[in-house]
This record gives C-alpha cells, sequence and structure tokens, in this order.
C-alpha cells in the first residue's frame, strides 16, 4: 500500500516476530503509522508525524500529532496512540514506530520517551521517514537511567 510520496518499503528483518515475541511486524508498524500521519493536525507547524504500537495482546494502535492554537497543549503522535491504548483497556506495549517526513529520523521528544518507558520498558522504537528509511533501537538507549515504578516502591 502507498501512502503519499512514500517509496514502497523495503523491508527490514524483524527476528522478534519469527520468534513469536511480537504478533507484528516493525514494518506493519510504520505502514500504520505512515497511514494515520495524513490526519495529523499540525496547522502551526506543518510538522507532521504518526505513530503505530503493538500491544501486548498484538493490537495495533496508531496516533498523530495534534496542534492547539495555546501551542503548549500540542500533543505528540506517541501519546495520542498511548493514549489511545490506555484508554482502551491495554496497560503494555511491545513496539512502537514513529515516521515524520524528514531526512534524518525523528526520534520521539523527551517527554514521549519517559512515557513510551512507563507503558512498555525497554522496547524497540522503530523511527521511520517517507523514504523508506528506518532505524531501530532501544527505549535504553533513548532514555538510560530512566526514572520509573521502581523508585515509588516503599
Ligand atoms: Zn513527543
Amino acid at each position: 500500500m502507498q501512502y503519499g510520496t512514500r517509496k514502497a518499503w523495503q523491508g527490514i528483518t524483524d527476528t522478534r516476530k519469527l520468534t513469536g515475541q511480537m504478533k507484528h511486524t516493525d514494518n506493519e508498524l510504520v505502514d500504520a503509522a505512515t497511514a494515520i500521519r495524513e490526519n495529523a493536525y499540525a496547522p502551526f507547524s506543518n510538522f507532521c508525524v504518526g505513530a503505530a504500537l503493538e500491544t501486548d495482546d498484538g493490537e495495533i494502535i496508531s496516533g498523530c500529532n495534534v496542534e492547539s492554537a495555546s501551542y503548549g497543549l500540542t500533543v505528540c503522535a506517541e501519546r495520542v496512540a498511548i493514549w489511545k491504548a490506555i484508554s482502551q483497556g491495554k496497560r503494555k506495549i511491545k513496539h512502537i514506530a514513529v515516521v515524520a517526513d524528514t531526512e534524518e529520523l525523528t526520534p520521539p521528544c523527551g517527554v514521549c520517551r519517559q512515557i513510551i518507558w512507563e507503558f512498555g520498558g525497554d522496547i524497540p522504537v522503530i523511527m521511520a521517514n517517507l523514504n523508506g528509511k528506518s532505524e531501530t533501537v532501544q527505549m535504553s538507549e533513548l532514555l538510560p537511567r530512566a526514572f520509573d515504578t521502581k523508585f515509588l516502591k516503599k
């Protein structure tokens, strides 16, 4: 399937699916993120982003960024996808893809890194652009020494 100007996806080896850890490939997440990116509401920055995650029960849930005239209220695509997942009763994500139209692949912002860690921990994050370029990094690389619930336990 083609979305916008994105070239045919080249396909990356996803051994996690082959070993049964995940139901969906990274490519499927990138496709879902690319598709929902078309719905991004970004009239102020024109920076459209899509994100898609797989929940621990194998569902793909996606989201796009939503801006506001009150700029500080803007919410990133990653958090929109995660809020959707949480509101559907999901509590754990297994991997997440982020797609933007940038030559240098766009990583999640600092706020999103914290939220991804909250519900995914050290999961793979697939960054991709519309030209078929992608890179997968672990959350522990994006957010070393993360703060999480283990610090709150008595
Ligand atoms: Zn963000």
